[in-house]
């Protein structure tokens, strides 16, 4: 076999599909953001607008959560030394973990090095514990739930996205006695929509399941106290497990699940991508506590957040621009074509130092290609004018479709 050659035809066949990912060389400056500087392949910096980020709320630079940083540095040092068992439990993660759980009014949570984890080994550990499992789950849930209920090797289901009616067809197939698990997220990152978060509850209580809620791209941004869309819809006592990220809207990184002190137990005990793994950096766990604290009581961010959000969309509609519909702070432009969703990414980039992330597949459906815009609180509307004539000059030199204006 020649091993360079299969390489080579991987990134070929990728190329070839008009998915291929470059990465930005991104500067941060702390501080300025969404302003940026990147460095282009000459090695030259330019200015950029980050419209694109996950830290959506600006809170990895915040003052708040950047200060416990540093003082945690200071304090202990870089990293844990070890996984949660052996010595890499500190003082930090034990407040962090009460803190999360206070935040999604359950008795325990449990933290995980990334949200990705949090979901894969969750999952793939129900399957361990509960003998006769059935899973069903959301067709649209993450890549990280998908592998989670893969590896949960049992007996699984997917319903049709959002579709209520047809999970009950699938439940109502199994018998009523079987251990299930429903499995959902709140706010889909790619088409900002939202989950039918009472409706599966209902069924769960119908059909004897457990509900278990992905709330990444919803803690910190909705809810009195930040807590997610469950705390908004009066559902935080519904939820078997809630899990989430401290990477997005707290601006850190890290995972976690909030559940009964019994189900943190048993995930605790049974999950290898929890057991066998060097636990966060105490300043990593510190700040991610400082931000959850801090945007438990910080209710005008979230009102800005969303009046920023209402406004971009409501700005790129009058536009002409083809928005995929969002109830959320989501705002996804409907490309619809890889090549030319590279394309018009790359020439924002190139051309008017407009930093938006082509979203291809696997990551959506082949056809439903788009740009991915994440306005925060500090998106201006001076920068939204700046986006507006770029996107315009890169759609009339790039695509046929007709902007108006
Ligand atoms: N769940 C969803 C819905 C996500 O979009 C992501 C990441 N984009 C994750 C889980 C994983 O979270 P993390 O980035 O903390 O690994």
């Amino acid at each position: 076999m020649n091993y360079n050659e299969a390489f080579k035809t991987a990134v070929a066949r990728v190329r070839a599909e008009g998915r291929y990912r470059v990465f930005a060389d991104l500067l941060r400056t702390r501080g300025s953001f969404p302003r940026a500087r990147y460095r282009v392949s000459t090695g030259e910096m330019r200015d950029v607008t980050v419209w694109c980020s996950n830290d959506y709320l600006a809170m990895g630079q915040s003052p708040c959560v950047v200060g416990a940083m540093k003082q945690a540095l200071d304090d202990v040092g870089a990293g844990a030394g070890g996984t949660r068992n052996i010595s890499g439990t500190t003082h930090y993660h034990v407040e962090l973990e009460r803190s999360l759980a206070e935040l999604h009014e359950k008795e325990s949570a449990l933290l995980f090095t990334s949200g990705y984890i949090a979901n894969q080994a969750t999952l793939a550990t129900l399957g361990k514990i509960l003998p006769g499992l059935i899973i069903y789950s959301d067709a649209l849930n993450h890549a990280s739930m998908i592998e989670g209920v893969r590896q949960a090797n049992c007996e699984k289901h997917v319903w049709r996205h959002n579709d209520v009616e047809h999970l009950e067809e699938l439940l109502k197939a199994a018998p009523l006695d079987a251990p299930k698990v429903i499995a959902l997220e709140s706010v889909y990152s790619m088409d900002g929509d939202i989950g039918p978060l009472r409706e599966v509850c209902d069924l769960a209580d119908k059909y004897n399941a457990m509900t278990y809620l992905d709330e990444v791209h919803a803690v910190g941004l909705y809810g009195l106290r930040g807590a997610g869309v469950a705390e908004r819809e009066g559902l935080l006592d519904r939820f078997d497990i809630i899990e989430g990220t401290l990477g997005k809207a707290f601006g850190v990184m890290g995972g976690y699940i909030a559940a009964d002190a019994v189900i943190c137990d048993a995930i605790r005990s049974w999950a290898p991508g929890f057991i066998f793994t060097t636990s966060l950096a105490p300043a990593i766990a510190a700040g991610a506590r400082a931000s959850v604290e801090f945007l438990k009581s910080a209710n005008h961010l979230r009102e800005a957040h969303q009046e920023r959000a209402a406004a971009l969309k409501a700005r790129l509609t009058a536009e002409g621009f083809p928005l995929i519909e969002s109830v959320t702070h989501i705002v996804p432009i409907h490309v619809g074509d890889p090549v030319l969703c590279k394309r018009l990414t790359d020439a924002l980039l190139d051309e008017h130092g407009i930093y938006v992330q082509p979203i291809n597949y696997p990551t959506v459906p082949k056809g439903t290609e788009r740009m991915r815009l994440t306005p925060t609180p500090l998106h201006t509307d001076e920068m939204f004018d700046e986006l507006v004539s770029a996107l315009k000059a890169v759609y009339a030199k790039h695509a046929r479709i007709r902007v108006a204006g």
